[in-house]
């Protein structure tokens, strides 16, 4: 995987992306937020009362090359997670990125996990 990444394709959509695929409307997802630039939808397997994915529509494959590429789009992400964890009530919550697959990353397409309605340890595993 190109972890920093700054390849030709970046930005584009990618036949074989399964959250390019949920943006598209191909794959169906339970959305709780959408804007121009990005797209909050429940994870299928909830580690928490709440976990909702916030991803950019536009392909890309980490958040490190998101951020790299598309400053604002990272920045807009980021705002769509604050939105989403105000929607839901959250008291606290976590934003995570796993960033490569060492830190669990399993999706190719950048995405925050926002998890909360439960207590959260520190640090995690
Ligand atoms: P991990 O699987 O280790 O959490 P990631 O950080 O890459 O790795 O997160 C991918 C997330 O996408 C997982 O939490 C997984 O449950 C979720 N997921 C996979 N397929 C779908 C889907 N079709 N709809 C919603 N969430 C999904």
């Amino acid at each position: 995987q190109d972890l920093y990444g700054r390849n030709d394709m970046a930005g584009e959509p990618q036949d074989d992306c399964l959250f390019c695929k949920i943006v598209a409307g191909q794959i169906p997802a339970t959305i709780v937020r959408e804007t121009d630039t990005t797209l909050a939808f429940r994870d299928i397997n909830p580690q928490a009362p709440t976990h909702v994915l916030v991803i950019p529509k536009a392909h890309y494959e980490t958040a490190a090359a998101l951020a790299a590429a598309e400053p604002q789009l990272a920045a807009d992400v980021l705002g769509a997670t604050q939105a989403v964890a105000e929607d839901e009530k959250l008291e606290s919550y976590r934003t995570v990125f796993n960033t490569g697959s060492g830190a669990g990353q399993t999706v190719w397409h950048a995405h925050a996990h926002v998890i909360g309605g439960r207590g959260l340890h520190w640090p995690p595993g």
